[in-house]
């Protein structure tokens, strides 16, 4: 099957990760949107690209105008075009104050904006889809901000149960015991505003296909603005690489001063070249059309194979 096409939408990053899109825009201080199709998800709300009406959750990170500018717009224009309620997920830490500016909304437009509310406390989480859950965690910036780990919940024979005959695991099945166990597999993270931490070594975080992380700051004398902002800087990007299990970790949140190019010349110098090969940048548009056309040939390649 040929990969499915970026969003026609201009302006949004894409990448292509199989199973999952990548796609969004995001840019430090003016808007973060960033959407995963096949797990219905959209995380921030910055601005309001059209490809993310069509997600139906929305976690939003923290309550800075360019990750939530965009939210009463999405719960409105979902309304509008008939795509029923979006569930906005949020720590209860700011979903009152998120309650109150869009009841501000609907008291301007004097009309109804449907919409669900999920506020969560840290490390509680919600399904998404079958099996597939979504989790929230603290992070750690200059308002109070948290992370999401999307995993899915697989069902397992138990260890020591492996090799027995089907009618012995029906019996014991039927004496009430428990002969599966629960496998957590993380999917994908994402980690907005914050400073380096504790969430950046959590097992769910290092053990996801994906990560999703911002990078604020990549030249070397902004070690400072990103201390004060609480914000990562592409130096602790690069501790932070090794520990990480993940297939691709999409930087985003660049500002709009950094440079790409010279973030990934720093990226070969200091890591080794597997590493660096893991790091991919949302809003690096050539590179990042270049590599999905590169997908695509090569899907292309594998079906005429198999048809011939
Ligand atoms: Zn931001
Ligand atoms: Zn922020």
């Amino acid at each position: 099957m040929l990969p499915k096409p970026p969003p026609r939408e201009s302006g949004l990053g894409f990448l292509l990760i199989p199973p999952f899109r990548v796609q969004g825009t995001s840019v430090a201080g003016e808007q973060t949107c960033v959407m995963v199709p096949e797990l219905d998800i959209c995380f921030d709300m910055g601005n309001c690209p059209r490809a993310s009406l069509a997600s139906k959750f929305l976690a939003i990170s923290h309550g800075h105008m360019d990750h939530i500018g965009g939210l009463a717009y999405w719960c409105s224009q979902r309304n509008f075009q008939g795509m029923g309620p979006g569930t906005i997920v949020c720590s209860t830490a700011i979903a009152p104050a998120i309650e109150t500016m869009l009841k501000g909304y609907r008291d301007l437009e004097g009309q109804k904006m449907p919409y669900e509310l999920i506020a969560l406390d840290p490390e509680q989480s919600i399904e998404i889809k079958n099996n597939t859950h979504l989790r929230i965690f603290d992070l750690e910036h200059t308002s109070p901000a948290s992370g999401y780990c999307i995993v899915e919940k697989r069902s397992k024979l138990r260890e020591d149960l492996v090799g027995l005959p089907q009618e012995k695991l029906r019996e014991l099945k039927d004496r009430g015991e428990q002969i599966t166990r629960t496998l957590e597999v993380p999917l994908v993270s994402y980690l907005s505003d914050t400073a380096p931490g504790a969430s950046m070594l959590r097992e769910d975080v290092r053990k996801s296909q994906i990560v999703i992380a911002e990078c604020t700051f990549v030249e070397p004398d902004h070690g400072d603005r990103a201390r004060i902002g609480k914000h990562l800087h592409l130096s602790h990007i690069i501790e932070w690489l090794p520990v990480l299990q993940c297939q691709k970790l999409v930087l985003i949140h660049l500002s709009r001063r950094s440079n790409i190019a010279q973030a990934r010349k720093q990226l070969r110098q200091a890591v080794k070249p597997e590493l660096a090969e893991k790091v991919e940048f949302l809003m690096d548009f050539r590179a990042n059309r270049a590599r999905y056309e590169q997908q695509v040939a090569e899907a292309e390649k594998l079906e005429h194979a198999r048809a011939t």
